[in-house]
């Protein structure tokens, strides 16, 4: 028997002791595949709202579970700005208006319509200043603190 048999006899054992449970956790993943899919179909695929050539995102129960307050499973709610079309996802805006939201509420200028979970097409868009004159304005929003 050479040292070359041995050894790739070794390495088998191990990779087949390895792989045991994983096939076991491989399979049990696949039935949970269906289940989420079976579950998707149930919420009508409004979870799926995506635009061409994208993969669909699941939204199935996962990160945050059922029972979240304030949605109820499956609902998609339109951001709170006017005119936006995507759907909120944090404290009723969408991601991009809600990095806006935070970045005003930390710079103090907020108007006074961006409230927390605002009611969708009830918050006016704010056309910050650029360059030069956004430069200023920020400076005096810091000196006012
Ligand atoms: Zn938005």
């Amino acid at each position: 028997m050479s040292v070359d048999k041995v050894l790739r006899d070794m390495v088998r054992d191990e990779v087949q002791r390895a792989m045991g449970p994983m096939a076991a956790a491989i399979s049990e993943l696949q039935a949970q595949g269906a289940i989420i899919a079976r579950l998707a179909g149930a919420f009508g695929g409004g979870a799926f709202k995506r635009g061409p050539g994208r993969p669909p995102k699941l939204l199935t129960a996962g990160r945050r579970g059922p029972g979240r307050p304030g949605r109820k499973a499956g609902e998609a709610r339109p951001c709170a700005l006017k005119g936006c079309r995507r759907s909120a996802r944090s404290k009723g805006y969408c991601s991009a208006h809600y990095q806006k939201f935070r970045m005003l509420a930390k710079t103090d200028r907020l108007p006074a319509d961006w409230v927390e979970n605002a009611a969708p097409g009830s918050v006016k868009n704010l056309v910050l200043p650029r360059g030069r004159a956004g430069a200023k304005a920020l400076a005096e929003s810091r000196k006012k603190k």
